[in-house]
Order: C-alpha cells, then structure tokens, then sequence
C-alpha cells in the first residue's frame, strides 16, 4: 500500500488491541446503563473508527478484523483512501462517514463517495447533496448537526433550528435522515441528557420517520458517558489508532 506511515503509527497488533479494548469498553458501558435502567444492548451501538491522518494499511487491518463503519473528516484524503480500499482484499462492504465541515463546493465529492454525513446544519447543503446522490446509490444516510452549547465558534445548527431543518430534509428523495450528531462543549455538562432529549422529542414530533435512530455522541475521551446517556454511536479515533499529527 502507498500510503507513507510515520512514526505515530502503531503496529497491527496494538492497533487490533486497542480496537478491541475499545470495544469491551462499549460492552462495560452498556452494562452500566443497563444497571441504570436504560436499557442497551452493545449491538445497539455502532463503534465508528474516525481514521482521519491515518494510513490506508491501518484501515485495511481493523476491516479484517471485522470493523465496518469508518469515519473521515478531510475530503481528499478520503477520497484517495476510499477508492485504494475498494479493491483490497475483506474491505468491499465498508461503511464510509463523512464527519468534516462541508463547504458548498465540495456536496458532489462528497455525495458519490460516501454512505453518510454526520455534519448537516443547513438546508442548502442539504439540498445540493440530494440534487448530487447519484441514482446509481441509495439515499445518503444523515445526522444534523447541532451545537448543543450554542457556542459562538462551533459549527452545528442552534438546537431551535433543528424541527423546521428536520421538516426540510424529510422531504428530499435521496437523502435519509437517521438522527443527530454533537460534539459537546466539554465533559461534564449536561450536552447528552439535553441531546438525548431533542433526539426523543425528534423522533415523538415525526413518527414518519421510519429510520430516526441514530445518536451519534462520545469520542475517546467520552464515550462511557455518552453511551450511558443514550449515544447509539460513539466516534473513536486517537483510543484506537493512537495520536495523531
Ligand atoms: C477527530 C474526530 C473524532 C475522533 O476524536 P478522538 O478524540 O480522536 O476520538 C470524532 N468526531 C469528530 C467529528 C472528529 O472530527
């Protein structure tokens, strides 16, 4: 494989360890929720490991090993890594998460090459990538981002803006809305349990949404956390890849 590996990237077998200690972690945190009255299943949280900066061959061993759902933020890169990975060997049936800002120009990349986008705060861009899904694929799975700390800086719709953006989306063909994405302000606040919330409100206000399912919230740092308070899927780069540059 081409892609050059530096000095921060670990071996195969502390990169499978990591991924599968990851993984007890989501089972641990399950259980605990479990015990907390919420009911959760570690089948009902999907692990995506974020592989931005990381090299094609560390994708490929975590895909044989049986990882699916992989998550990028820098288009090019993504791309470039996307198409050398069709043809390798265990990773045809990837699941590719589009996790960066989207700048107006980029939809169409983004809508040919990827399986979801988990940073939608604006119909606009909403409304380009249905127009560019090619028919060839099937919908586009989303999440709206929201700024659930409404920080002046962060990008995400403000969470008042997410019924009317909800009302829009449903009504393109080629996009399928799944649910809602943060990354909180920091940890401790009360960002999930207010998430969880909306996402609940969401799926009350809209029982049209057949697929509303998807709370994607908890990266390394915070993903126990998250999952005990209702994140269906937590975003994990640095926990399994190791740091980045
Ligand atoms: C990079 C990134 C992650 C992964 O963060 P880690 O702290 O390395 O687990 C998760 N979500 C988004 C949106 C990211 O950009």
């Amino acid at each position: 494989m081409s892609q050059a590996t530096d000095n921060l990237d670990l071996n195969k077998d502390e990169l499978i360890n990591n991924w599968q200690h990851v993984g007890q972690q989501i089972v641990t945190a399950c259980q605990k929720a479990s015990e907390n009255g919420r009911k959760v299943d570690a089948s009902g949280v999907t692990l995506l490991a974020v592989s931005k900066t990381k090299p094609v061959a560390m994708i490929a061993a975590l895909a044989q090993a049986g990882q699916r759902d992989f998550g990028e933020n820098y288009l090019q890169e993504a791309i470039g890594k996307i198409t050398e990975l069709k043809n390798e060997e265990g990773c045809q049936d990837l699941v590719w998460h589009y996790i960066g800002s989207i700048q107006r120009n980029k939809t169409r990349d983004i809508a040919e090459h990827f399986d979801w986008v988990q940073t939608l705060e604006r119909d606009i861009i909403a409304k380009r990538l249905n127009d560019q899904r090619p028919d060839s694929l099937p919908p586009l799975n989303v999440l709206i981002q929201v700024n659930i700390d409404e920080e002046e800086s962060k990008s995400g719709c403000h969470p008042r803006e997410v019924d009317a953006l909800v009302n829009t989306i449903k009504a393109y063909p080629k996009l399928n809305l799944r649910g809602l994405m943060i990354i909180p302000d920091k940890a401790g606040s009360d960002a999930f349990d207010r998430t969880q919330q909306l996402f609940s409100s969401i799926k009350t206000a809209h029982p049209e949404l057949e697929q509303w399912d998807t709370l994607s919230m908890g990266m390394s740092g915070d993903m126990e956390d998250a999952i005990t308070h209702g994140s269906t899927m937590v975003r994990v780069g640095t926990a399994i890849f190791g740091a980045r540059s």
